[in-house]
């Protein structure tokens, strides 16, 4: 069964209270989503495989680790793009590869129309990046498409969940961990979550 996990860091707590404001402006949202998402990965990536590796120090050698697992960044345009730049500074090894979706209007599903996934999979972490899980269905679909590249361990980073969504995408893909900064109350009619923090890629890009 998938782990939800939603982070309990006061810093987290405290920067995503200033994500939802409505006065916070787009640079600010655009800070401030960086930081959380740098934070949220932060927690997400606590069981990573590491190997020995010698290191000398200034007095001796010593052994030490390495990274050793290729990470992927997977974010899900538009609004997962400025979950990026903060999380490739911390790991600046990780390969982006995105995804774009849109919502077929007939079937209600999503059909992805922006995918440059080479043939054979060349990461072993994936972090699909989408600051709101909201339905579920844009992170359900690029599960699909990374499994089907042949992704083996795929987690799903983001924000704000709603119940709705989480249920979906660990129903679907019970091996898919999520870690989230919080969960909120429900989605509206217009499929946003409450409370929220609005439009994700509106708020990032100013397009309000
Ligand atoms: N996408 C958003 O940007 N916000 C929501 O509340 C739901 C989906």
């Amino acid at each position: 069964m998938a782990e939800v996990h939603i982070s309990k860091h006061p810093l987290v707590k405290h920067k995503l209270t200033l994500l939802r404001d409505k006065n916070t402006d787009p640079k600010r949202f655009r800070e401030l989503t960086r930081e959380i998402s740098l934070l949220i990965t932060y927690e997400a990536l606590e069981d990573l495989e590491v190997c020995p590796k010698e290191v000398e120090t200034p007095l001796t050698k010593t052994m030490g680790y390495k990274l050793a697992e290729p990470i992927g960044l997977i974010p899900i345009l538009r609004a997962g793009l400025g979950m990026v730049e903060g999380i490739w500074e911390m790991i600046p090894s990780a390969e982006v590869w995105h995804i774009g979706l849109f919502r077929d209007e007939k079937t209600l599903r999503p059909v992805a129309y922006y995918n440059r996934l080479p043939v054979h999979p060349t990461v072993s972490v994936c972090l699909i990046l989408d600051p709101m899980l909201a339905t579920g269905g844009s992170a359900v679909k690029t599960v699909e498409i990374l499994k089907a590249w042949g992704a083996n361990r795929i987690k799903f980073v983001g924000l704000i969940g709603a119940p709705e969504g989480v249920e979906r995408l660990t129903t679907t893909h019970p091996d898919v961990d999520i870690y989230l900064a919080a969960l909120d109350d429900h989605l509206n009619e217009h499929a946003y979550i409450v409370p929220g923090l609005g439009d994700a890629g509106d708020r990032q890009f100013g397009t309000a």
